[in-house]
């Protein structure tokens, strides 16, 4: 394993025609920091802090929580980390906080969890929000929310933000250089929206995890359906490719954070589509480098682009022959 690591760590993910394609990690524990350095990734492009909720006997206090952000980005060093707030509530059911979020929610991931729950516990949110400030003193915060379904709660939680820092500039502490404020786009809705929210953002991360299981009303962590639908599938990669059409309308930087990303010929066409940055599970992050090598950008865009025109009976059967025509 580590040879297989040390083998692409130093390789730069450049496409056949000169693209550079971001190739971040997902994380959330303090943990996982060394693989940064093992996989050669771009940096955390998901670090899911609710993981340090979810291991805790009780809800954790803002000192134990700056730490951890702290360590993280001593970590990274010059590598960017994204940080996304709590993503807890719903199938991630805390027991300390059990009489609110495991209320029979007969149908948790689409219940009250992430920011509808942090909207509501504004004490938690303002926790998080300063410990988060605060640990990034000195340095660039980047911090994203999850399950942001209309524009409107990014207006408010970016004011949560806003306030904690004005509370701690007034206090005199090293402030963050700058704040930059992202979403994560996996609640479908929201894609429609996308005109009145991107102004305000400096980047977004598609989740595409929760967001294809809303799209086909299937249950992501329900067996039964794994094999019902592909990620692979025309109407995913259509409705991924207005999302991105729309973006480049912004200069907002988009990316990718759900699993599909560290599979091959997901990653293949989610390129194709003209993703430029994936954050991925550790493990996937050589071989998805290794691949981005023998990529061109011009070639696989025009075939997603036909494909999705006219979809193929079978994408990933499609997909399968194309790379391997090329090698790929
Ligand atoms: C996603 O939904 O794609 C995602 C990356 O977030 P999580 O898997 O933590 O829900
Ligand atoms: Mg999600």
């Amino acid at each position: 394993r580590q040879a297989e690591y040390a083998k692409m760590r130093d390789v730069e993910p450049i496409t056949r025609d000169g693209q550079r394609i971001q190739v971040m990690m997902n994380a959330g524990l303090r943990d996982d920091t060394p693989m940064l350095s093992l996989t050669g990734a771009d940096g955390i492009g998901l670090f899911r802090t609710e993981f340090q909720f979810l291991v805790s006997a009780a809800l954790p206090a803002r000192d134990r929580q700056m730490r951890l952000y702290r360590d993280v980005l001593e970590a990274a060093g010059d590598k960017p980390v994204i940080f996304r707030t709590v993503d807890i509530g719903g199938d991630k059911s805390l027991p300390y906080l059990r009489n609110e979020t495991s209320r029979e929610d007969e149908n948790p991931a689409m219940g009250w969890r992430a920011l509808r729950l942090a909207l509501e516990r504004e004490a938690l949110l303002k926790v998080q929000a300063r410990a988060l400030i605060e640990a990034a003193g000195g340095r660039t915060l980047n911090v994203m929310f999850p399950m942001v379904s209309e524009p409107w709660e990014f207006d408010a939680v970016r004011q949560v933000f806003e306030t904690q820092l004005t509370f701690l500039k007034g206090q005199k502490r090293k402030l963050p250089e700058a704040i930059r404020y992202g979403v994560m786009m996996e609640v479908p809705a929201l894609a429609e929206m996308l005109d009145h929210l991107l102004p305000k953002l400096s980047f977004m991360s598609i989740g595409t995890n929760d967001l294809t299981q809303f799209l086909f009303a299937a249950d992501r962590s329900n067996p039964k359906l794994a094999e019902r639908y592909d990620w692979l599938s025309p109407a995913i990669f259509r409705f991924l490719q207005r999302i991105v059409e729309t973006s480049r309308d912004y200069p907002i930087d988009l990316g990718v954070c759900g699993e599909m990303g560290g599979r091959r010929l997901e990653a293949l066409a989610l390129i194709g589509l003209g993703i430029r940055r994936l954050s991925i599970t550790p493990a996937a992050v050589g071989p998805i480098k290794e691949l981005v090598c023998k990529i061109d950008t011009q070639e696989i865009g025009e075939a997603m682009r036909g494909w999705l025109a006219y979809p193929p009976a079978n994408m990933r059967e499609t997909l399968q022959r194309w790379a391997e025509e090329r090698n790929i």
